[in-house]
């Protein structure tokens, strides 16, 4: 067998000198001889494949025991080696995706305090021009979605089960309080979250109130609080945000629904996931117990439009014709009602919900904030 110095082996597979030693201490990679003369380490050139893993598995930030393991696999099944691969992707991106929420938030509590003077909070003031339509489709027998806008709360929600309906609604109405409250930036993620909390207790009693089984019964919730110059997002189950801003639109929800979860594993392609058999299955709703809804800060800019929707839109019309007709240059009013009328024309087979805001900048005279209920009916 060929056999290569430890600086030629290194060489070879891109793993330095210090790393094989090290390698080598922790049995990940032994040296096929060892002089016992001067305890030089050599290689064949046949272990150049493991040590290709090593290094490529390091590079994906894997550590060591995990690498040992994917090794010892390797060796037995490679098919196996490679759903270890997987698995422990899969888990990084479940960090990665955990950490980026923190992330999100510090950087919005960050920035709100590095924005505190509230000479510059005034001369930010924004205020929302805003619409809400929700229609029962042409398929379902009953409207169980709720949409909701004033000048400052933007919500919809998706009710399920036999309440629905009295769901969705009562999620929405334990948001209403916070349009009247002066909030604290600094506080506006928390005042958000402890409402979701309220909404949960409420869902939560609707059931109680209809003698149904409650956990039969829930709700989707999407919301957008308006607070000086930013939108504080609150969102659980498969409703959607969309932002149009400078002709690009953006969608600034993830759906808490088992085929984006396996859209983000690789194992789903958006495509696809238009006609899985479970693509109203949700991971998360509310009441739910101990399920953290998504909190988030976004800095508006007059000129945006945002965009919620319940799946009765977004499931049967594609972002492209969403963009288009919030594109359209019509009005909130107007831009709702094109958007509803597109589910339906495209058979309209669940209720559906939409809100349309356009963010301008606030007359200081003008302190309106009567609501736009749309609450489903039949
Ligand atoms: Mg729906």
């Amino acid at each position: 067998m060929l056999m290569l110095t430890i600086g030629a082996f290194a060489k070879a597979c891109r793993l330095s000198p210090k790393a094989l030693r090290l390698y080598d201490e922790l049995g990940l990679l032994r040296p096929s001889y060892v002089d016992p003369a001067n305890g030089y380490r050599y290689y064949g050139v046949g272990q150049l494949e493991q040590a290709r893993l090593v290094a490529w598995l390091r590079r994906l930030g894997m550590p060591l025991a995990e690498v040992r393991e994917v090794c010892a696999l390797n060796e037995r099944a490679p098919s196996a080696a490679a759903d270890a691969v997987r698995a422990y992707w899969d888990r990084e991106e479940a960090r990665t995706a955990a950490r980026r929420d923190l992330a999100d938030f510090l950087v919005g509590q960050l920035a709100l305090r590095g924005a505190s003077e509230p000479r510059k909070d005034t001369a930010m003031m924004l205020e929302l021009r805003y619409a809400a339509h929700s229609d029962t489709g042409r398929v379902r027998p009953a409207n169980q979605d709720t949409a909701y806008a004033d000048g400052r709360l933007l919500a919809v929600a998706d009710g399920y089960g036999p309440a629905g309906a009295p769901a969705s609604a009562a999620a929405v109405a334990a948001l209403k309080p916070l349009r009247a409250e002066e909030i604290a930036a600094g506080d506006v993620l928390n005042v958000l979250e402890d409402a979701v909390g309220e909404a949960a207790r409420a869902v939560r009693d609707t059931g109680k109130d209809t003698g149904k089984e409650q956990s039969d019964a829930g709700t989707t919730l999407t919301a957008l609080l308006l607070t000086g110059s930013r939108l504080a997002l609150v969102h659980i189950g498969d409703s959607r945000a969309y932002l149009l801003r400078d002709g690009g639109l953006f969608r600034i929800t993830h759906d808490h629904s088992m085929v984006q979860s396996m859209i983000d594993e690789g194992r789903l392609t958006e495509a696809e996931a238009t006609a899985h058999p479970q693509r109203a299955l949700l991971l998360k709703a509310l009441p739910g117990h101990a399920q953290a809804p998504d909190l988030r800060l976004h800095e508006a800019r007059p000129g945006d439009r945002y965009l919620l929707c319940s799946d009765g839109l977004h499931s049967v019309v594609p972002d492209d014709r969403i963009r288009r007709l919030l594109s359209a240059g019509t009005s909130p009013d107007e831009t709702v009602r094109a958007l509803v009328d597109a589910a339906n024309d495209a058979g309209g087979p669940d209720n559906v919900s939409c809100v349309v805001a356009d963010v301008v900048e606030a007359d200081p005279a003008d302190t309106d904030v009567a609501g736009a209920d749309a609450v489903g009916s039949a």
